[in-house]
């Protein structure tokens, strides 16, 4: 049985005291059977994880930088999170791909800086609005699994998001169909990569525009493992009735 994982990407947005919303997060988190983490900007880890030790709720960083240190100016190392008490990174999320011209093979040395560093790498991988209408989805998510997912991948240090980029933010997603099936394409795409054991343990996420009215119509489907969530996770209680929808 996989836990489901809710995870909430705050991406560039929260100040100071919007950590109130996690701490409301928390107060309701001890009676949830899936997991619950919140990525809030770099800003806020630290005050973050203060406040939300203890309570269940982790927190992880949103990107990070392949080396451990270094003359890198604005980046920030998967050493540096761990050490502002972050668990988990969001790595290859299609508006870093997009924006800042992230590659499959940056991706993958990233997902292994986060290993080092002992976080959850969570990787993403989606397909845009021309390469679903050509026909094309489970051919490119093929191509990002295989070049961003290292070998010795495993349920502890990795797990997948597919977030189809024209489902980001959009208010569009799949049908119940199309989920299943890049699901499935992708679950069997890891058992290849990390062997049956590892490969059927390996959480894999829904991210694209999760609210609280179809959360529950995605967690129902059986492949899905959770959801990354994005503009529904900025209000505490948004993200935690797509919680209750992962638990019920
Ligand atoms: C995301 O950016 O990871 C995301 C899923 O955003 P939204 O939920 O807003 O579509």
């Amino acid at each position: 049985m996989r836990c489901k994982l809710v995870a909430g990407n705050w991406k560039m947005n929260g100040m100071g005291q919007s950590l109130g919303q996690a701490e409301e997060v928390a107060k309701f988190a001890s009676g949830q059977d899936a997991e619950l983490l919140i990525c809030p900007p770099f800003t806020l880890i630290s005050r973050m994880h203060d406040l939300l030790q203890g309570t269940g709720v982790f927190v992880g960083g949103q990107d990070c930088h392949a080396n451990a240190s270094g003359p890198n100016t604005g980046d920030i190392s998967a050493e540096m999170l761990a050490d502002s008490g972050a668990t988990h990174v969001i790595i290859g999320h299609s508006e870093r791909r997009q924006h800042h011209d992230e590659t499959d093979s940056q991706v993958r040395t990233k997902v292994a800086a986060a290993w080092r560093a002992g976080l959850v790498a969570i990787v993403c991988i989606g397909e845009s609005e021309s390469m679903r209408a050509s026909g094309r989805t489970l051919e490119v998510v093929k191509e990002q699994i295989s070049g961003s997912v290292p070998h010795g991948a495993a349920s502890g240090s990795t797990v997948v998001a597919y977030e189809p980029i024209w489902s980001i933010g959009t208010g569009k997603t799949p049908s119940h169909s199309e989920i299943a099936e890049v699901h499935d394409f992708v679950r069997s795409e890891l058992v290849k990569i990390a062997g049956k054991e590892s490969g059927n343990e390996i959480r894999i996420i829904y991210g694209g525009s999760v609210n609280p009215k179809n959360a529950a119509e995605i967690f129902s489907i059986q492949s899905v493992d959770g959801a990354l969530v994005g503009g529904a996770s900025l209000q505490a209680a948004d993200f935690l009735l797509i919680a209750n929808c992962a638990a019920s």
